[in-house]
């Protein structure tokens, strides 16, 4: 049964915040219990888990390195550029296609340098065919997802960072089900130009006749399964791929790579400093830290101030507006003090430095939460966008394939489907 068929029964919660007590309804969140490490404070899990590490491949290198590998492997060095061109401009690792490179050792060479990362288990598609999700095997086995939308002037990929995720935030699909690994460099790229092949060859749908543009990927956001900053050097090395010009990397913009994140402050200041300007996104989803510590359990390390303040500094270092991202859950985080509240705390930092992206919740499979009615939206959105703060509710694109954020997840369906093609 879908979750938002269920009327959870309410209760009242006095909630205490700064000035009068304000009483909120609460779906009651019987059949939910927060996992908890051994201290007793909810389960964060930063390191990687142990695993067979990905095959290198030329996404995971520097050109100087490429070079280097290529002659290890008995071929000059040049042979590194034309590898790179075939992969980051004509999205093909396969030796086939590489008619330029000796046939003699071309095997070799794509074997070493394009050994094969990921299988395409299963792939939904839209109606429409504007939107495609891909689940993706990894080398061992580990599903990972991937998400293509097309809107009008840009095509966006929506990526994964980690084989699962350890933030534990109990609204999200991919939260409830534990890190399984770090995703390679290489693996991270590799869904990119997976995207572009598959535009390239036509797949994606929704595209105007008379646009006759060679077409690819435009825009990346992090916002697929994991925790981007607790991958930070492999997402950091993949995004310096992305835009490095091709045929070294695939020449995207920066500006167009949006990093979301539940706001893992040491990262984020390290994140400011890089000299990359990708759009910033806080998964911030409360104002108010009682609220907050449950729906994000990171909270417990950095608190909504602390968070923000480095949210702040993100956009006083790069001069790049940031994105506040708030889930809106019916009864939870709605209310009408908290859109205040949050408004009053953008305020209290500055003005035109943000922007705020209220998503209706996409209630995921066994979900005791849903998603806040129309009416409740909207004032949400109206209280901010009066308050000065410009706000524009997003639109859950993919919803019909469990292709919007949060049910992205190694379902026991995709799962299934991975054994089918094992
Ligand atoms: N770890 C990163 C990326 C996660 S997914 C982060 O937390 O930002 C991207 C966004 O989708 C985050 O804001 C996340 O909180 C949100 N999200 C997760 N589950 C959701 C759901 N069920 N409905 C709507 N948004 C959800």
């Amino acid at each position: 049964m879908p979750a938002s068929d269920k009327t959870p029964p309410a209760r009242s919660t006095p909630v205490r915040t700064t000035g009068p007590a304000r009483t909120q309804v609460r779906p009651a969140t019987e059949g939910w219990t927060q996992k908890k490490d051994a201290e007793g404070r909810p389960l964060l899990q930063f390191a990687s888990p142990k695993r067979g590490k990905p095959p290198v491949h030329l996404a995971d290198m520097t050109p100087e390195e490429r070079i280097a590998k290529v002659k290890e492997l008995g071929l000059p060095g040049f042979r590194a550029k034309q590898l790179s061109t075939h992969y980051f401009t004509h999205y093909t690792s396969d030796p086939a296609h590489m008619t330029d490179l000796p046939a003699e050792q071309r095997e070799e060479l794509v074997g070493g340098m394009l050994p094969p990362l990921m299988t395409e288990v299963r792939r939904l598609t839209t109606d429409r065919g504007d939107t495609i999700k891909f689940l993706w095997r990894l080398h061992d086995g580990a599903l990972v997802e991937s998400v293509l939308m097309r809107y009008p002037g840009r095509i966006t990929l929506c990526v994964s960072s980690q084989a699962g995720c350890g933030m534990n935030c109990p609204f999200c699909a991919t939260g409830q089900a534990g890190l399984t690994r770090n995703m390679s460099t290489a693996e991270i790229v590799e869904q990119i130009v997976r995207a572009n092949r598959a535009i390239a060859n036509g797949e994606l749908g929704g595209k105007k006749r008379d646009d006759h543009s060679m077409e690819r990927v435009s825009n990346i956001v992090f916002m697929g399964m994991g925790e981007p900053l607790a991958n930070y050097k492999r997402v950091m090395d993949a995004v310096r791929v992305m835009v490095a010009p091709q045929p070294n990397g695939l020449g995207m913009s920066a500006r167009g790579i949006t990093v979301s994140t539940v706001g893992l402050v040491p990262a984020i200041r390290k994140l400011a400093d890089e000299n990359i300007p990708v759009t910033f996104a806080l998964s911030l989803h409360a104002s108010d830290d009682q609220l907050r510590d449950e729906l994000i359990p990171v909270n417990s390390r950095w608190k909504v101030d602390e968070a923000l303040d480095a949210a702040r500094e993100y956009f006083e270092k790069t001069g790049r507006r940031v994105s506040i991202e708030y889930a809106l859950i019916k009864d939870m985080n709605d209310h009408a003090w908290r859109a205040d509240l949050l408004a009053e705390k953008l305020n209290a930092r500055g003005r035109g430095w943000v922007h705020v992206n209220p998503i209706p919740l996409n209630p995921t499979p066994g979900s005791i939460w849903t998603s806040s009615d129309i009416d409740v939206q909207n004032e949400f959105v109206r209280r901010l966008n009066d308050a000065g703060i410009p706000t524009t509710l997003r639109d859950p694109r993919g919803k019909e394939i469990a292709g919007a954020c949060g049910p992205l997840v190694a379902t026991t369906e995709g799962a299934a489907a991975a054994a089918r093609t094992a």
